[in-house]
């Protein structure tokens, strides 16, 4: 099990920072390395190339003689530790050399002779000395293979003391640099990781104190519009709609208790009666009729309860179909002819032939009837009633449903739309406040919806909107 402080991003990130930038400086440090032994190397060879010219020189004008003598000599003069000179036939036989003690180990290395014989372009080699008489160490030497007349080559080489103290120095001067970035990248990462995670920190802290009865509780927004800035922004705003919707289910809790209450409350009351009064056959009769009736208004609010909850979730049991509307808003408003004539109210329609929408016909009888339905049961004898059926603009169907009932007041047009939502002004009607719901729940199913605004003079307007593509006009 990894303790939690290795799977915290602070520490990733602080390994990721100081990762790169400890990996970064060691490539720029083997950079300069091969950088730095370039120009050392090339130093070297240009040096012993001056000496193999200067031989070439000496042999023109001195002959043989001269620059055996001056093998020894600048060999002497640069210190026999320090460079060595031989003269050697093509073949590989050397027939004159410097003082060679220091450099008894060098031998002619033949794949550099042969080179040289092949291309007559000179060649050089970086080579292991071994000092025998100093315990077999080691250091390294340039060496140099060059005609210097036609048919003798130069074998020169030089010491890379200045190379191997150079290596020397780099290789402590590496590690200790090393060390350092190591040490100093890993606090500024850490340092840098807890900076920018401190707003996370902040957040959690925040979230910590909310529980359900601190959700008044909210993250700190600095304000900067970055990313963590942003994060709490929504943190915020998903807490808003959380404790809205709490809100909301306290709210139809209530209601839930409220409504449920009176028809329970009546059912009882009725079989009370019953069990205590001694009455008539007939009597009995009309109250197990009402029992049933309270009973039936019961489960049809738990019916409507259960389908909004389906629809809202995605679970409604829809069954798309090409639909006429025009024929069925038309035979709808037909059968609310006798209704009309009964309550005395003023009903007309006015529906557009030939719309054609791709619906679940139940759903929108549902949602239509409840509209009309809604519309009669809120307008008084002597007042209007009227349905329209058009397209709409940019394809839309509309359905507009219009009274001049007792009208909703603006501060309530939204609220009506919530489960239980009941005005003050309506509560003289029988209702459950669910069929709006309902209805708007299949309107945005069908992915249109559905909106009240006042009447002119008085009542209300609804408006179902259908739109067009798979769920709308066809
Ligand atoms: P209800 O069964 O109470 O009618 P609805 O969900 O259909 O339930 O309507 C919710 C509330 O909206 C009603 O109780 C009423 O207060 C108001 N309302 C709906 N339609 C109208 C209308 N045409 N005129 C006035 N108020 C209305």
């Amino acid at each position: 099990m990894i303790p939690r402080f290795f799977r915290t991003i602070a520490f990733r990130l602080t390994l990721w920072y100081a990762g790169i930038f400890s990996v970064s400086s060691c490539v720029v440090f083997i950079l300069f390395y091969f950088l730095a032994t370039q120009v050392i190397v090339n130093q070297m060879d240009q040096e012993l190339l001056e000496k193999a010219g200067f031989f070439s020189t000496i042999i023109q004008r001195k002959g043989m003689t001269g620059a055996n003598n001056l093998a020894v000599l600048e060999a002497q003069a640069a210190g026999e530790k320090k460079i060595f000179f031989r003269l050697l036939y093509p073949n590989g036989q050397v027939f004159a050399s410097s003082h060679m003690a220091y450099w008894s180990s060098i031998q002619i290395h033949q794949a550099s002779l042969e080179s040289l014989l092949k291309t007559r372009q000179h060649v050089f080699k970086t080579q292991d000395v071994q000092l025998k008489h100093k315990g077999n160490s080691v250091f390294k030497a340039r060496i140099l293979y060059d005609f210097v007349a036609p048919e003798v080559v130069l074998q020169t080489g030089l010491a890379m003391d200045t190379y191997d103290s150079f290596l020397g120095a780099y290789k402590r001067i590496f590690g200790l640099s090393m060390g350092f970035v190591v040490i100093v990248s890993t606090l500024f990462g850490w340092f840098l990781s807890k900076k920018a995670l401190s707003g996370v920190d902040t957040i959690t802290t925040t979230v910590k104190k909310i529980s359900g009865s601190t959700l008044d509780e909210r993250v700190f927004e600095t304000g900067n519009e970055d990313e963590l800035d942003y994060l709490a922004k929504t943190f915020n705003e998903m807490l808003d709609r959380i404790q809205a919707l709490i809100k909301s289910i306290h709210e139809m809790s209530d209601n839930i208790a409220h409504d449920l209450k009176s028809p329970v409350t009546r059912i009882r009351g009725f079989a009370e009666l019953a069990l205590i009064q001694q009455d008539t056959m007939e009597e009995y009769r009309s109250m197990a009729a009402n029992t049933i009736e309270e009973s039936d208004r019961l489960l049809d609010m738990i019916n409507t309860m259960l389908v909004i909850s389906k629809v809202d979730a995605g679970q409604g049991e829809f069954v798309f179909e090409r639909l006429d509307l025009s024929r069925m808003i038309k035979g709808a408003c037909e059968l609310y002819l006798p209704l009309a004539e009964d309550t005395n109210i003023h009903f007309s329609y006015e529906v557009e032939d030939s719309i054609t929408v791709y619906a679940d016909r139940r759903m929108i009888q549902r949602a239509f009837s409840n509209l009309v339905d809604n519309a009669f049961k809120y307008t008084d004898p002597g007042e209007s009633v009227s349905v329209v059926l058009k397209k709409g603009s940019q394809e839309c169907i509309h359905i507009i449903v219009e009274d001049t009932g007792i009208g909703i007041d603006p501060g309530e047009r939204e609220s009506i739309f919530q489960r239980f939502y009941r005005t003050d002004r309506s509560r003289t009607k029988q209702g459950s406040g669910l069929g709006l719901s309902l209805a708007r729940t299949i309107a945005r199913a069908h992915h249109g919806d559905i909106t009240v605004t006042g009447n002119n003079t008085k009542g209300s307007v609804f408006l179902l909107t259908l739109p067009h593509g798979n769920f709308g006009v066809i």
